[in-house]
């Protein structure tokens, strides 16, 4: 069995990479060619720890597996990063544990390649401004996805906590684009993309707020109960999604659902868009949505490239077990 530590991650999945990985695994998906296993997440009673696993089969990528993973509230204080993961292949014609790979930096890239895949497939080819909902530790990672995606001309931000805004106007600073801290009023106002990224329990952005023709990747709802968008927003938009099960349960599109403002049946799976069976956008006035919740083949797909990156560059440890 080979492990690729977290600090190797950095050095052998680029943003580039991971779009790569999610983008095929989406198309996967939608082939029917990829399946997710049912998400197991709960509440420990220990350390005020979230727990769980995320799991599938990617028959198309041969990468089977699970990531586990969770949230320990108390981590900062000893040092450590609050969100842990780790992701564990298997080899699928002998069930043999064939990897195991740090997950914390291949989260966020895996998340942000989701979202970057959604404004590429979906935004109008004309979009200048992106607009950033969220300051946290994933925004950053969204940012730069989202600019390697599409050429964007500036970034407007809001964040429920102001000073935190100066995540995003280092990142843009970095990457040479003007930045502007605005309100929620004026980012939907500007901004023709937008990406949402809080933990948000309550909805931030009105559908009153957004032009038509604008893009959202709405990236933070990924648990029942956390929401970023009014619901009426979610009805108004083309719904689109990683994996519609998670979409409709715990994703943004819950809320919708929830107020029988749309159905399952209203939401498509941005790996349909990839693969050209859903023509994707269809005018400059529509509004699309993608509700990227966080699927498991992603996590396995950008686990399975650091393992051979790692295998071609010599620098994945081998152990026996
Ligand atoms: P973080 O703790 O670093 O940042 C949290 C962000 O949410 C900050 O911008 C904070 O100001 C904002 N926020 C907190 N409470 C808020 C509220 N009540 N209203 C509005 N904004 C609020 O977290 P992070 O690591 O950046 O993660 C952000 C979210 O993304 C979390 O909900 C996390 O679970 C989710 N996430 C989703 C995926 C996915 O695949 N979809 C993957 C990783 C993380």
């Amino acid at each position: 069995m080979l492990i690729v530590p977290e600090k190797l991650i950095a050095d052998l999945v680029t943003p580039e990479a991971a779009y790569e990985a999610v983008e095929a695994v989406f198309a996967a998906m939608a082939r029917g060619d990829a399946r997710n296993f049912p998400v197991v997440r709960e509440a420990l009673g220990h350390a005020d720890a979230l727990y769980g696993f995320k799991s599938g089969f990617d028959r198309a990528g041969l990468a089977l597996g699970l990531k586990s993973g969770g949230y320990w509230p108390g981590n900062m204080d000893r040092g450590l990063t609050n969100h842990q993961s780790t992701v564990f292949l298997f080899d699928p014609d002998t069930g043999r544990p064939s990897a195991m790979v740090g997950g914390n930096l291949l989260t966020a890239l895996r998340t942000a390649a989701a979202s970057a895949v959604a404004i590429k497939r979906l935004a109008r080819k004309n979009a200048r401004v992106l607009g950033m909902v969220g300051a946290g530790h994933q925004s950053a990672f969204q940012l730069r996805a989202a600019v390697k995606a599409h050429a964007f001309e500036r970034v407007v931000g809001w964040n429920l906590h102001p000073e935190m805004l100066s995540r995003l106007a280092d990142v843009c600073a970095e990457i040479g684009l003007p930045f502007e801290a605005v309100s929620l009023d004026e980012l939907g106002a500007q901004a023709d993309v937008i990406i949402t990224i809080t933990s948000s329990f309550a909805a931030i952005l009105k559908h009153a707020q957004i032009r038509p023709g604008t893009h959202l990747s709405c990236m933070g709802t990924d648990t029942v109960g956390k929401q970023e968008v009014e619901a009426e927003l979610v009805a108004a938009a083309t719904a689109f999604t990683d994996e519609v099960a998670q979409s409709v349960t715990l994703g943004e599109c819950q809320h919708a659902i929830g107020a029988g403002l749309i159905a399952d049946s209203d939401i498509t799976a941005i790996g349909d868009v990839i693969n050209g069976s859903h023509p994707g956008r269809t005018s400059e006035d529509e509004i699309t949505l993608f509700d990227g919740t966080g699927v498991g083949l992603q996590d396995l797909a950008v686990a399975a490239m650091a393992v051979s990156r790692a295998k071609a560059a010599g620098s994945a440890i081998e152990v026996e077990i």
